[in-house]
């Protein structure tokens, strides 16, 4: 490892009693005992002084080493930046959650009084909140109302190294708000950027040559296996090893499995409880727990609690737990060298949610898991020379995402001129190009004399926390005289899935949607659960036989409050289409032109912008249907590229929505 010169180095002494790390049982120990164990705790008295007297610091040190939960009560304790808040900056919501009550319970306080967190939708903070979680999406939101971000006295961007595009449009807004601050002789903003592993070098050199603070790391030795050779299948593969291990290691070793998705998560969740139920005699049992996004928060917290004595503990993760969180008791990793993320392509503007390799770094990240509390194993499901030929470090969101969100962000923050916006890493001009021009079609921007500006529409589309796309068609809803409905649409659309799909009950999940399944798509389908739903009022037996998640559901109600109220400070007029949903179509529609496709002659589709070929996710109610045309919500790329959430449209109306680019660019006619 190379150290910067004038870095400062905090060597964690491993032998000091009081320092041994917490060994499996930990639960039991106080709180307070737990959080003096913490790597970080050696090192608080001279990191606090560091912390005092500079304006920025970088802080690494090893995942789970207490960055997150010690550094803003550290802080807080010393009296730190106590004329405002401090900002702990989350790339994921559930990290946020979690971690913010963490801190809650380690200060002996009820979440939301002096220590809260705000992700998109929910805030659970109060006039008393002075350690204020939040994902950097909401940090920026709060940036367009508050570009000097005056209610903060530190903000913490936590978990850099993940170069979510809002924490690197945040790095720039907040090194603004410093520099401006500054200049306007306000109280000072002090940046803490933390991260486990990274390019420390391009982040000191971007805020001000800023110092970097080392934690060294107390790593154990892992011993890494790589497979002979290249695995087809990853998920057999995972399932082989788990089992392997099962059936070796003393039970009290956890295993941590790191995968790509909620789906793939459960579906192994289920395989691995059957197989563990029918194993010989004398193979202790196992509890295997799955760890993503959009899990509900008490089941986040299942992670956290031991397994019963003598059963073993199975972690089936999305990256996640690569370094947000951190899970004690884990000795062995296997790493499936996949993980989902956004690909984007800008000559054809196509953003693709799509399972592929890790980098390098990430791998490494992974492994690393396996050895906080004593040596442990990683198993690679991938070859040596596949590790070799991954890339090594995982490039910038940034540079490989639709801008057209962050553009419109930006334009609102009164940021014109994105190409020479102080990016850590620029976004290339094909991408900005191509998200201009995206936002120019939904009306959210014009050109004038070789500049862009926002236009009223623009402006009023970057008040709501939404894709562009769907502020634009909340914001047509008035005119189809359904706003009650699209609103109630996309706050469907917004919060995680509603629906339960076990696919091992598929006929009865079958079976309890029929009631519900629309031939207009999946919009009007989850509209009609929505307000069977309500009918119910929520009604938990209706839920389970229904398989809906009422828990996300109660969410959607709540988002729908929030974007009403957004509406009615427009003064949109709210209304219901009742039982004729046409207009709903209609609407979306002319909000959603630039995801339609049209079927072909062979039965296969073409998105109609890129010409690309896409399939229907056979989880749609149109998947047997095939209709001529249809708008969606994304694309997801696994086998093929399928659309996922259709809408059945008319072409005439995609038509009327744009005459102009359909015309010239597809040759589209009237029916
Ligand atoms: P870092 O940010 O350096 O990776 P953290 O501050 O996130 O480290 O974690 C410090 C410790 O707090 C870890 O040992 C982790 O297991 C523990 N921890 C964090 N959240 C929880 C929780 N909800 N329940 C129990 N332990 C937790
Ligand atoms: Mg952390």
């Amino acid at each position: 490892k190379k150290f910067k010169p004038g870095s400062v180095f905090f060597r964690l002494d491993r032998n000091k009693p009081g320092m041994l790390l917490p060994r499996k049982g930990n639960a039991t120990t106080p709180i307070e005992v737990q959080r003096k164990q913490l790597p970080i705790y050696q090192a608080k008295p001279q990191l606090l002084n560091q912390l005092r007297q500079l304006p920025n610091v970088i802080l690494i040190g090893e995942t789970g080493s207490g960055k997150t939960t010690q550094i803003p009560q550290y802080l807080y304790e010393a009296g730190i930046g106590r004329q405002g808040m401090v900002a702990i900056t989350q790339p994921r919501r559930v990290a946020a959650i979690s971690l913010a009550g963490r801190v809650a319970e380690e200060k002996r306080t009820q979440l939301g009084k002096l220590v809260g967190y705000t992700v998109r939708f929910e805030d659970v903070t109060s006039s008393e909140t002075k350690l204020k979680f939040m994902t950097d999406g909401m940090l920026l939101r709060e940036a367009i109302g508050d570009p000097l971000l005056l209610r903060y006295t530190v903000v913490v961007l936590d978990e850099a190294h993940e170069r979510t595009v809002h924490t690197d449009v945040l790095f720039g807004v907040v090194k603004a708000a410093q520099r401006k601050r500054r200049e306007l002789h306000k109280i000072p903003l002090k940046v803490i950027v933390m991260s486990a592993t990274m390019d420390v070098d391009l982040f000191s050199e971007y805020f001000n040559k800023s110092p970097v603070l080392y934690l060294e790391g107390r790593q154990h030795p892992i011993q890494i296996y790589y497979t002979k050779h290249p695995q087809s299948d990853y998920l057999q593969a995972a399932l082989v090893s788990v089992f392997q291990i099962h059936q070796e290691a003393p039970p009290s070793h956890d295993i941590l499995v790191f995968m790509t998705g909620q789906e793939e998560i459960e579906a192994l969740a289920r395989t691995c409880r059957d197989i563990a139920k029918h194993l010989p005699d004398g193979c202790s049992p196992m509890v295997v727990i799955p760890l993503y996004a959009s899990l509900p928060p008490a089941q986040q917290l299942r992670v956290f609690q031991l397994a019963p004595k003598g059963c073993r503990k199975v972690i089936l993760s999305t990256n996640i737990a690569e370094t947000s969180l951190t899970i004690s008791g884990i000795k062995y990793v296997i790493d499936t060298g996949m993980v989902k993320a956004k690909r984007f392509n800008p000559d054809s503007g196509l953003e693709v949610l799509a399972v592929q390799r890790i980098s390098k770094a990430q791998a490494w990240q992974r492994s690393g898991r396996a050895g906080r509390e004593d040596s442990g194993s990683c198993y690679r499901l991938y070859t040596e020379a596949e590790f070799d030929s991954l890339i090594p470090m995982t490039v910038p969101e940034i540079q490989r995402c639709n801008l057209a969100s962050v553009m419109l962000q930006l334009m609102a923050l009164g940021i014109p001129d994105v190409m020479n916006f102080d990016f850590m890493s620029k976004p290339s001009p094909e991408a900005v190009h191509s998200a201009v021009e995206h936002l120019e079609l939904l009306g959210a921007v014009e050109r004038k004399e070789g500049q862009v500006f926002l236009t009223a529409l623009g402006k009023k589309m970057a008040s709501f926390p939404l894709e562009p796309r769907y502020a634009k068609t909340i914001l047509l809803s008035p005119d189809y005289s359904c706003s009650e409905e699209i609103l109630c649409i996309v706050s469907l659309l917004s919060v995680d899935t509603v629906l339960f799909n076990p696919p091992a009950r598929r006929e009865e999940v079958l079976a309890a949607r029929k009631k519900f399944s629309s031939s207009e798509g999946d919009h009007m389908t989850l509209l009609s659960i929505y307000r069977a739903f309500k009918k119910v009022s929520g009604n938990k037996e209706w839920c389970r036989e229904n398989f809906v998640n009422s828990r996300n559901m109660g969410l959607v109600k709540d988002v729908q409050a929030q974007l009403k109220e957004i509406c009615l400070k427009m003064n949109l007029k709210m209304e219901s289409c009742g039982a004729d949903t046409e207009d709903v179509r209609r609407c979306l529609a002319h909000g959603m032109f630039v995801n339609a496709a049209e079927l072909q002659p062979d039965g296969s589709y073409l998105a109609l912008d890129t010409h690309q070929p896409v399939a229907i996710h056979p989880s749609s109610v149109l998947f047997q249907a095939k209709p001529a045309y249809v708008v969606f919500n994304e694309l997801l790329h696994t086998s093929r590229c399928y659309m996922r959430d259709l809408c059945l449209v008319d072409a005439d109306w995609l038509l009327d929505a744009a005459p102009e680019y359909f015309g010239r660019k597809l040759h589209l006619t009237r029916s």
